[in-house]
């Protein structure tokens, strides 16, 4: 595995391997490695010739009180995993690298970012639009996969990448989560004993939408109301909002008559998390 700090070493050595005809996949993370980013890679090492994976915790995706100082890091330890998932190209850029002085040039993606995440983190997805299209243009990969744990990230990013006539296949894999149903995300790190115990009551509030659907249920403010029952049990647990929307447009779904995300961010104490799942109504 090659680890590269540099954007021009990265640049040639993808050049290399392009007049080989590889194909070349990749996989951008902020690191502190875990069992979702690992089944990205190891999916991209099926599908592709190379893999490239980066870590970067990008700080124009983070607001001025959010968690970028705070945000976990354990380079090391992400070296071993990349190397055991066989990735092959390890891109760690520092922040000046990326956004060197007098760097001026964002991508704004419109209306899908605005809402939902968009809505609560307030720039957020023109800092995640930003660095995807950065790397994708220093790495150039032939596929680039993201997990549906950040399903408004993936549309996001698939829209920018059509609108911006990006030559890169996007891939969103599903959610890996633990054994009573929570997302892994790194952020899971920041919580207590009992703030993870409570946690348990996301997936579960989304298995309760997608049950009640499956059993006909076409109305999302009941819906709505039946998953915020669900997580105001726990005491320790606070809704940033739930919505049940179109799948591609994000618009909001009030009847539900075609396949739709139902996606969800709360607060836990300090931290921020989120899930979602896709359902199709039963005709
Ligand atoms: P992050 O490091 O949080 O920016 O995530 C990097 C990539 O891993 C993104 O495409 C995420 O959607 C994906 N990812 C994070 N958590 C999971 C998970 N639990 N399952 C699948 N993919 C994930």
């Amino acid at each position: 595995m090659q680890v590269i700090e540099k954007i021009k070493d990265v640049s040639n050595f993808i050049k290399e391997l392009k007049a080989q005809k590889k194909t070349v996949g990749f996989v951008p993370t902020m690191g502190f490695l875990h069992e979702g980013h690992l089944s990205l890679m190891r999916y991209a090492k099926k599908v592709t010739d190379v893999v490239v994976v980066s870590i970067f915790v990008n700080p124009t995706q983070f607001g001025p009180k959010e968690d970028f100082n705070a945000y976990p890091r354990d380079m090391e330890g992400d070296k071993g995993k990349c190397l055991e998932a066989g990735v092959d190209i390890l891109f760690i850029p520092s922040a000046s690298e990326i956004y060197p002085e007098g760097y001026l040039t964002y991508v704004n993606v419109e209306k899908i970012a605005d809402v939902m995440c968009g809505a609560s983190r307030a720039g957020h997805f023109k800092g995640v639009a930003t660095i995807v299209a950065k790397l994708f243009n220093i790495v150039k990969p032939d596929k680039a996969f993201f997990g549906q744990k950040d399903y408004q990230q993936a549309v996001v990013i698939k829209r920018m990448a059509a609108d911006l006539n990006m030559d890169v296949d996007i891939e969103a894999l599903p959610t890996v989560r633990e054994p009573d149903g929570l997302a892994i995300s790194s952020r899971n790190s920041y919580l207590s004993g009992a703030e993870r115990a409570a946690a348990a009551c996301l997936y579960m509030s989304l298995k309760l939408a997608e049950d009640r659907i499956g059993k006909g249920e076409k109305n999302s403010a009941k819906i709505i109301e039946a998953m915020q029952h669900i997580i105001q049990a726990e005491k320790l647990v606070k809704i940033d909002y739930i919505a049940i929307a179109d799948t591609e447009t994000l618009e909001e779904v009030k009847t539900i008559d075609r396949k739709v995300v139902i996606a969800l961010a709360v607060w836990i104490g300090k931290t921020r998390l989120i899930d979602n799942v896709i359902v199709n109504p039963s005709p």
